[in-house]
């Protein structure tokens, strides 16, 4: 398999470079694959559903097979999956998709450690360290830091604004020992990005060291979060006939975004033959992308914080990858879009447990309101030609093909729930009057010590740092 430069056709790299690479910094484009080609039959018309890893070795096989022999795959697969993905009804025609189930119980953990083992495998027969530098504002590092921890051949070191992300995120960051160490940088997240991009262009540095990122572009970061859409998409289909006696529903994916790399990687699934029909584009106030879905513009702009802060993007990276892969109008025909603000949040995962008794996330709590939104009346009114108001929350005014399933009584939804909701356990508890319960693997990251290191933001001294240290 081939994958081509979004802002260059005439670029074609094989896996190997499209993973180490990132993406293309002559052009600044992003690396997609040449074709998306089809799930063997054998997998999509099983009677029995199959398994997350039966899907996630297929799929890769097709992505990488010409690349990494098949028993690699299988470790890679065996290794980066020990957690599943979880399909939990919460009422007739809704399913949540519970993603927080690995390390760090936030979604990222499918892409970052199936992108550690890529990375590692393609690193085997070097003699030097790949030292990967990472800065975040919060869930990337924490997944991206677990995900390599231990992965031979790698080394991570994570940069990160001192008090300016959570408690349990900092914990979450700070307590790694061996191949992965956080630096508390004494400055903003953009300061942290500045460093870091700064010591990529740095020739002395790139001689000294084989530099790399494992920054959310990454194409070994996207395909993997394609194995859960299947996955999903199967199981409600499969599911559907005894709890809503809905024969071949139309599946919805309603997923809340940031980046947009979790729905992009539903649009692969889609493409691949997973039996997917639509998706709602859920975001929080910073909804870039359903203006644009609504006004055909597309402007980026600052990020705003909100209550669901690992979707405060203001310039979403995948909108290039989607813009590739679909015309306008595709979009508008395949995609229903959603905004909410923060009372719309807060209302919401309180709506969703008064209703349901299921305790969401402020991140699926956007997904989940959107869902409730389509089938409450919400796609009756578009169909109708209501108009809705673009600066307020709500659904843009276009109708995707799949309108009329919701009507019909022929759509199920799917909501993607991005964190465990203990991850953000102040805002829930703000909204129901309740704890979520932390898991074991969170509370136990509570009581490590923090082995952070402080460093000033300024970039002789980190780099000072990155000579004596690496
Ligand atoms: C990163 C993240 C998102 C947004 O995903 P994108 O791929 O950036 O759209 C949503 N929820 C949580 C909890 C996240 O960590």
């Amino acid at each position: 398999m081939l994958y081509k430069d979004t802002r260059d056709t005439s670029v074609a790299v094989d896996f190997r470079t499209a993973v180490l690479k990132g993406m293309n910094s002559k052009t600044g484009g992003l690396f997609v694959p040449e074709t998306l080609p089809k799930l063997p039959d054998h997998l999509l018309s099983k009677c029995t559903v199959p398994t997350f890893r039966e899907i996630a070795l297929e799929t890769t096989r097709l992505f990488a097979g010409s690349e990494i022999p098949d028993a690699d795959i299988q470790s890679i697969i065996i290794d980066a999956y020990p957690f599943p993905a979880q399909v939990v009804p919460i009422d007739r025609i809704t399913y949540v998709l519970e993603l927080f189930h690995g390390p760090t119980c936030a979604f990222k953990d499918f892409g970052a450690r199936f992108m550690a083992r890529v990375m590692s495998y393609f690193n085997k027969d070097e003699d030097d360290l790949l030292h990967i530098l990472v800065a975040t504002s919060g869930d990337t590092g924490s997944a991206v830091g677990s995900a390599f921890h231990n992965v031979p051949g790698l080394d991570v070191t994570i940069l990160y604004p001192t008090g300016k992300i959570s408690p349990l995120q900092e914990k979450q960051l700070s307590t790694f020992t061996g191949n992965v160490r956080a630096l508390s940088v004494d400055g903003t997240f953009d300061d942290c990005q500045k460093l870091v991009k700064t010591a990529f262009t740095d020739e002395q540095l790139r001689k000294r060291f084989r530099l790399s990122s494992a920054n959310s572009i990454n194409i070994a970061r996207l395909l993997p979060q394609s194995f859960y859409y299947t996955y999903a998409a199967m199981e409600v289909k499969h599911r559907c006939a005894l709890d809503n006696k809905i024969e071949n529903p139309a599946v919805i994916m309603s997923v809340p975004s940031g980046n947009f790399g979790n729905l992009t990687s539903g649009l692969i699934a889609r493409e691949m033959g997973a039996p997917i029909t639509g998706f709602i584009a859920a975001t929080n106030s910073n909804h870039t992308i359903p203006d644009w879905i609504n006004s055909g513009i597309y402007e980026a702009r600052p990020s705003v914080q909100t209550y669901s802060n690992a979707m405060d993007v203001g310039a979403p990276s995948n909108y290039e990858r989607i813009r590739y892969m679909y015309s306008y109008d595709q979009v508008r025909n395949l995609f229903a879009s959603y905004w909410l603000d923060n009372p719309g949040t807060l209302n919401a995962i309180k709506k969703c447990n008064d209703l349901t008794g299921y305790i969401i996330d402020p991140h699926g709590a956007v997904g989940w309101q959107a869902w409730y939104d389509v089938i409450h009346g919400g796609m009756e009114k578009l169909i109708k030609g209501e108009k809705t108001n673009p600066a307020e929350p709500g659904l843009t005014p276009n109708v995707p093909e799949w309108g009329k399933a919701v009507l019909n009584k022929q759509a199920v939804g799917v909501v993607l729930e991005t964190a465990h909701p203990s991850k953000f356990g102040e805002i829930v508890s703000q909204a129901i009057h309740k704890e979520p319960p932390i898991p074991d693997r969170l509370q136990k990251i509570m009581k490590l010590p923090d082995m952070s290191i402080k460093m000033k933001n300024d970039y002789a001294t980190f780099k000072e740092w990155l000579i004596s240290n690496l």
